[in-house]
């Protein structure tokens, strides 16, 4: 579907946006993939919102990307007494493997790899880090620590333990029979939630057997330390400011988005920038000024999608969030300092012919007046190069590939077309031609930029390019082959 825009929308998904009437409005205001969150909602629920999208797809005649997020290793407390107790700053709290329900002075911690690892001094964070306890001694089975922040503990809060790499297996049980069920569904995306290392991304890879793209969630300091190594076994890279803020003090994230967001450009790796992107949106109409800010931040940073969470999932404003989202990113992208922005932050890359291929598509649409630049990319590999370059003119990618192009939907500034097989480059350039005046991206008087790999249908192979007029006939007149 033609955007106004280059960054994409990724909306999540939940009770408030559940219904076909819904997601089709999503669409046509402006997203362009959707997030499974498999926290929540139990499979009926998800193979009922996947059936829609696909039917919206159909109806829309638009590749749409669906990304499963799954819940990784989340730790959580046990059950108490009580159901709840207050725990006061300065006051001894024990975690441990007792059976027995919690009081005032202990709860039960269900994960013996967490004890195996905690050394005195670490901290432990409950309830998104609104408690704060540090370990002072521990042992095979308990952690007797110290309340640095107090606050309410109810049954079965989340638990964070961000000094420590957990010897904890990065899928749980929950993730692997959820993996399978949605690799079956047929996703476009998996997103992994809490990994610590590159392992766990190669370990999903293997289960996932490539029926999707694998995109790592950073929301552990482990996985921001080892930050390379995890994007390059990744097909692309959430960061996941919520959990990323709990286990790091709040104000080291933003220079870490804008590290992650340059790495993953330069490795031509999809990114999204995620969490309370427009969190008041969930209540209200309006946006704060601060949340508009926060995303016109991710796009002049040049992040490829930004992305909705429970603004989109149980809000009462879901339709009004992705608009909001849209009416930034256009006003952000007309901007010229977008541009001086994103054109200054732009790296060259010597790697390949294909590398100087996109770079040359990209100048000649700088210095003439071509209307769009259209890549064949079966594999998706040259329109992710093509939009690293961030160009001027849209960028129409085509592939016979339908998983290709749905998982392009993640891709800045990225059209995708699924097209039948081409073998001879006229016939390219034709289909090309026909694609970019039917997507409203070019008339027949325009010229487009053309690249394409010969021999055709094989990945990797881009090797050439052919600034070509959008008119059949002059095509077909001007190209003896
Ligand atoms: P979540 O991930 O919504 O699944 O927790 C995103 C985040 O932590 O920011
Ligand atoms: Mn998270």
């Amino acid at each position: 579907m033609k955007r106004h825009r280059n960054v994409k929308i990724v909306a999540t998904l939940g009770p408030a946006s559940s219904t076909y009437e819904v997601i089709r409005a999503l669409v046509e205001t402006g997203a362009d993939v959707f997030r499974l969150n498999m926290s929540h909602g139990a499979h009926d629920e998800i193979r009922a919102r996947h059936a829609i999208i696909r039917q919206v797809e159909q109806d829309l005649d638009t590749p749409i990307g669906i990304l499963a997020d799954l819940q990784g290793p989340k730790l959580r407390v046990g059950t108490f007494a009580n159901g709840e107790e207050e725990l006061v700053e300065g006051a001894a709290f024990r975690l441990d493997l007792d059976e027995a329900e919690g009081d005032a002075t202990r709860v039960r911690l269900p994960h013996k790899e967490i004890f195996d690892a905690l050394e005195p001094g670490a901290s432990l964070l409950v309830n998104d880090g609104k408690i704060r306890l540090k370990v002072r001694d521990c042992g095979a089975d308990y952690a007797d620590c110290e309340v640095i922040v107090g606050g309410t503990i109810s049954n079965r809060k989340g638990v964070n333990v961000p000094d420590v790499v957990l010897p904890l297996a990065a899928l749980s049980e929950k993730d692997r029979k959820d993996l399978e069920f949605v690799c079956d569904l047929g996703v476009d995306w998996l997103a992994l939630s809490f990994v610590q290392r590159a392992a766990d991304v190669e370990e999903a890879r293997e289960l996932c057997q490539g029926r999707a793209a694998i995109l790592s969630k950073i929301e552990k300091p482990a996985a921001v330390k080892a930050f390379d190594e995890i994007l390059s076994v990744s097909d692309g890279i959430m960061v996941a400011r919520g959990d990323l803020g709990v286990e790091l003090p709040v104000q080291n994230v933003p220079p870490i988005q804008k590290r992650l967001v340059r790495r993953c450009r330069a490795a031509a790796k999809p990114v999204i920038v995620a969490t309370q992107m427009l969190e008041s949106m969930i209540e209200s109409p309006m946006p704060t000024r601060a949340e508009v800010s926060d995303v016109a931040t991710a796009i002049y940073e040049g992040a490829d999608a930004i992305m909705l969470s429970a603004e989109s999932a149980a809000g009462q404003y879901p339709i009004q969030a992705v608009a909001t989202m849209d009416n930034v990113a256009h006003e952000v992208e007309t901007d010229s300092t977008y541009r001086d922005i994103i054109e200054s932050s732009r790296k060259v890359a010597h790697n390949s012919v294909a590398d100087g291929i996109v770079a040359a598509a990209r100048e000649i649409a700088e210095t003439t007046n071509v209307k769009a630049i259209c890549c064949f990319s079966q594999s998706g590999t040259t329109a992710s190069l093509v939009a690293r370059e961030r160009p001027r003119v849209p960028i129409l990618a085509l592939t016979s590939i339908r998983d290709t192009a749905r998982r392009l939907c993640l891709t800045w500034g990225t059209n995708c077309v699924v097209t039948g097989e081409v073998d001879r480059f006229k016939m390219a350039v034709v289909a090309a031609a026909n694609c970019a005046r039917a997507q409203g991206l070019a008339t027949a008087d325009d010229l487009i930029v053309v690249t394409a790999g010969v021999p055709f249908n094989t990945p990797g192979s881009t090797n050439i390019l052919r600034v070509a007029p959008c008119d059949e006939r002059l095509i077909f007149n001007a190209d003896p082959e």
